[in-house]
């Protein structure tokens, strides 16, 4: 399995498709997920190629948990949240849809559960969503 420069992950970070950045580093990029399976559902993903943790570099792995974790807590201050999951797909038929890797960020509250993916969320609410994780960044 190759890497598709024209993923869709790809294009958020040639900036030639809009995206809601709520974090970046030399080596990672954070965004907002437009399907939010929850509250502040965002996606952790590595500045250079790779399609998933089967192909990815130790440094890329290392990287992209560093950011992950910085999030994570992030979040939980961000939406008074009790638990966060972490979701990570491998190729399509390990529910993989875009071959950049990325972890998926969800913040999580006692008895609420993930809504059910592929539905399009309010770009209003995802902006504010945002906007509450890189508050609780910069704290
Ligand atoms: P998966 O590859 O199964 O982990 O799912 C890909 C994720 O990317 C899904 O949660 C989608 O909602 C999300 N997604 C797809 N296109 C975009 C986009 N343009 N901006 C932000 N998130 C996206």
């Amino acid at each position: 399995m190759t890497y598709d420069d024209d993923n869709i992950f790809a294009k958020i970070l040639r900036e030639e498709i809009p995206s809601s950045r709520v974090y970046e580093d030399d080596d990672t990029l954070v965004f907002m997920d437009i399907m939010p399976r929850a509250d502040g559902h965002c996606l952790v993903i590595p500045k250079t190629p790779c399609r998933n943790i089967l192909d990815a570099s130790e440094a890329q792995l290392a990287a992209v948990m560093r950011t992950a974790q910085k999030v994570a807590r992030a979040v939980m201050v961000a939406f008074d949240a009790t638990g966060v999951t972490v979701q990570q797909f491998n190729e399509a038929d390990g529910g993989q849809e875009v071959f950049h890797l990325h972890f998926h960020i969800l913040p999580r509250h006692a008895d609420v559960s993930l809504r059910p993916p592929g539905k399009m969320g309010d770009m209003a609410a995802i902006q504010a969503h945002g906007d509450q994780i890189r508050g609780a960044l910069g704290r």
